[in-house]
């Protein structure tokens, strides 16, 4: 019987994950089927009792579900539970299981871009979503001192920084409000800047000003193309990279949790690589496209 695995999220359609993981389930001959399901807010239990089915390995979950689902699983793993958001679900029997990878995604980008420098120890945040929680909890991880989260919305990043308070409690990891000339005060201040807002995915706006960018600074845009923001930076000199490898290194733990195998990662790479090229340009949380479910590859 050919495996279901499925992508729930609202919208869904675009998403590039459908390519990497179809790609890696055909080339390790896995007889699994990703598929797209696009599910309002208010349909969501129901999806997810659908998947304690036999013909489900799993699934990934994406905006805006990430937080929401967590009461509706079992048991949820040290980096979900930490978070407090789930991207990721397996079976253990009948009981559905969380976890998060953008976590270990997160970090692998991290340590990329720092390549052979020191690990800094202070980073702005921009962005309180699903996809900052994995960067906080991954700056927590890498034992950084000072973390600055701004956010749109001033109390969603202050319930983040409730959220990590005991993680947190050895540093210093703190809400601010979104004033252009606090951010770029604290931007001067710091080593690493990332953004995890949607700013800049549908438009070619940035979150900051290209002044605040100083050469020496490493940034991080988790979007998944060459964003204004990045742009800026590395015409002011500073190292700048994507959200490429958070995506694929998300996928591919994602992928080896399903199967129990290692990801076939060139492969994913590959079919990513050849999905952007066909004009799917959104990373994992992308609020646009249509509203259709669709069968990856189909
Ligand atoms: P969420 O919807 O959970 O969060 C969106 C964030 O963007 C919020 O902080 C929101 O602020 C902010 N935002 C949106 N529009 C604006 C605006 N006009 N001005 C200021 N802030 C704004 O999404 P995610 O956290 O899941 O995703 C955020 C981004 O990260 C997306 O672009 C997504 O593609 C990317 N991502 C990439 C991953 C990868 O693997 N490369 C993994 C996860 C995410 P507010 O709370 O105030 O609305």
């Amino acid at each position: 019987m050919t495996k279901r695995v499925v992508l729930i999220g609202h919208p869904v359609a675009h998403s590039l994950s459908g390519a990497m993981q179809q790609a890696a389930f055909d080339a390790l001959k896995i007889d699994a089927r990703y598929e797209l399901w696009d599910r309002p807010p208010i349909e969501l239990p129901e999806a997810i009792e659908e998947l304690r089915g036999g013909d489900f390995l799993g699934a990934n979950i994406t905006i805006p579900h990430k937080e929401r689902v967590v009461p509706m699983i079992d048991r949820s793993t040290e980096e979900a539970t930490a978070t407090g958001a789930v991207n990721t679900i397996t079976h253990e029997g009948p009981r559905l299981v969380g976890h998060n990878t953008d976590v270990a995604g997160f970090e692998v980008a991290l340590d990329k871009l720092v390549g052979r420098q020191k690990m800094p120890r202070t980073a702005v945040v921009l962005g309180a979503g699903g996809g900052s929680r994995a960067v906080v909890y991954g700056l927590i991880r890498a034992a950084f001192q000072r973390v600055i989260v701004f956010n749109r919305h001033l109390h969603r990043s202050e319930g983040l920084v409730r959220h990590f308070a005991r993680s947190a409690a050895h540093m210093e990891l703190r809400a601010m409000p979104w004033h252009e000339s606090i951010i770029e005060s604290e931007i001067a201040k710091t080593k690493l800047l990332i953004n995890a807002t949607s700013i800049g995915l549908t438009s070619d706006a940035s979150p900051v000003p290209a002044e605040a960018l100083l050469p020496e600074l490493l940034v991080l845009d988790l979007i998944y193309k060459q964003t204004r923001l990045l742009r800026d930076a590395e015409a002011a000199g500073c190292t700048a990279r994507d959200g490429e490898l958070m995506l694929l290194h998300q996928g591919a733990a994602s992928f080896s949790l399903w199967t129990g195998q290692p990801a076939p990662l060139e492969v994913m790479a590959d079919a990513l690589a050849a999905a952007r090229a066909g004009g799917v340009v959104s990373a994992e949380g992308e609020p646009s496209g249509d509203r259709t479910t669709v069968v990856a590859g189909a």
